[in-house]
């Protein structure tokens, strides 16, 4: 088949399509219509039918202000499409994607809406089975990534895209909705989609010189190093999730543990969004934001209920002997989440500890108010 110069024809399975670079209208009107009939005559000669009323077309341009153009397909008139869906993605004129973020959104915001329901915050499955789960709107938003990765660039089409990420990925660690996106995300070990969608950019780049093996981990094990790098960036620029940056010091260390499940109790003391009285008293629920079980005066936070709090001495002189027993020596603030990444064992101490005095504060808290 023939075609005039600056015109590629490219074939998917029953997908074909035309593309045609020129310099002015006139010219991509005179060359396209004369590569449609050229191909329109190559699929009759192989005794293959085309589907004229199915073919779209679409302008990429930078002009504002542009003339009718149809193109002529075996007599039938094909005019320009504001967006057209080729492979899966939907292209718009000036190659924002807008208009496929907002549909991939959509998508992803539905399938996060129907599993949640499968997973209440208080029993249902554990952390591992949740991740497994709400890894697939994640994997429905990042299809194409690296074409459309810089659209991310803009706000707005970023916060479409980061509200269907938080959501699920609350529902992982089954926390609080007033948990702001970069600690749900950190909880739940939720690579920010902004970030992947660079990393699969870079990736996909570097692979188009790199072809052998050794060399293609490296480039993949250097981009995710990268990634992590501009999340520990972006979460110290953060202003919220303070607390639990405090907590979390060592980013790849939480990534990359192979124990521990999050579950309603234990991400309340990890993100300060639970039973305590200076969250309740922020959501303007409390009056007041002192601890209303021991008689210290102080505001009662996570800090406080994990190491000072008098009310759960007992339950906490418990664990500490506990942490003692798998050589822990050190109870406090720096110590508890790398204490948990070390073992097993403590990581479940520690996580029965959260549950059962968040368990009681929680009991304390409805028979107040009952
Ligand atoms: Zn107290």
């Amino acid at each position: 088949m023939k075609l005039p110069t600056g015109v590629q024809c490219i074939c998917y399975a029953d997908d074909t399509l035309v593309v045609c670079c020129a310099e002015s209208i006139a010219e991509v009107k005179q060359k396209m219509d004369m590569a449609l009939e050229a191909l329109a005559c190559w699929i009759e000669s192989v005794e293959l039918s085309l589907e004229t009323t199915k073919t779209e077309a679409i302008l990429f341009t930078t002009r504002r202000k542009l003339d009718p153009l149809t193109f002529n397909l075996r007599g039938v008139e094909v005019g320009l499409s504001r967006t057209l869906k080729y492979l899966g993605i939907w292209y718009d004129g000036k190659m924002s994607f807008r208009e496929h973020m907002r549909k991939v959104a959509e998508k992803a915001n539905c399938i996060v809406g129907r599993l949640s329901c499968l997973m209440r915050n208080v029993g249902g499955p554990r952390e591992a089975k949740r991740r497994l789960l709400m890894s697939v709107p994640i994997s429905v938003m990042m299809y194409g990534a690296p074409i459309w990765a810089d659209s991310l660039k803009t706000a707005y089409r970023r916060a479409e895209v980061e509200k269907v990420q938080r959501r699920a990925a609350l529902r992982c660690v089954s926390a609080y909705r007033t948990v702001s996106t970069d600690v749900a995300c950190l909880l739940a070990r939720s690579l920010p989609v902004e970030l992947l969608a660079a990393e699969r950019r870079e990736v996909f780049d570097a692979m188009k010189t790199v072809k052998v093996k050794a060399a293609v981990l490296r480039v993949k094990r250097n981009a995710r190093r990268s990634l992590l790098e501009k999340w520990k960036a972006k979460l110290a620029y953060s202003e919220k999730g303070e607390w639990t940056c405090v907590l979390i010091r060592d980013l790849e260390k939480w990534m990359n543990r192979s124990h521990g499940q999050l579950n309603f109790h234990l991400t309340q003391v990890m993100s300060g969004h639970g039973c305590f009285n200076r969250y309740l008293h922020k959501m303007g629920i409390k009056g007041s934001p002192v601890c209303s079980h021991c008689d210290q005066g102080q505001d009662d936070d996570p800090r406080h209920t994990l190491f000072e709090c008098e009310a759960w001495r007992n339950e906490r002189g418990e664990l500490v002997g506990s942490l003692r027993e798998i050589g822990e020596k050190e109870y406090n603030v720096e110590s508890l989440v790398p204490m948990m990444l070390r073992t097993e064992e403590g990581w479940n101490l520690i996580s029965g500890f959260t549950a059962m005095v968040t368990k009681k504060k929680m009991h304390a808290e409805w028979a107040a108010q009952a």
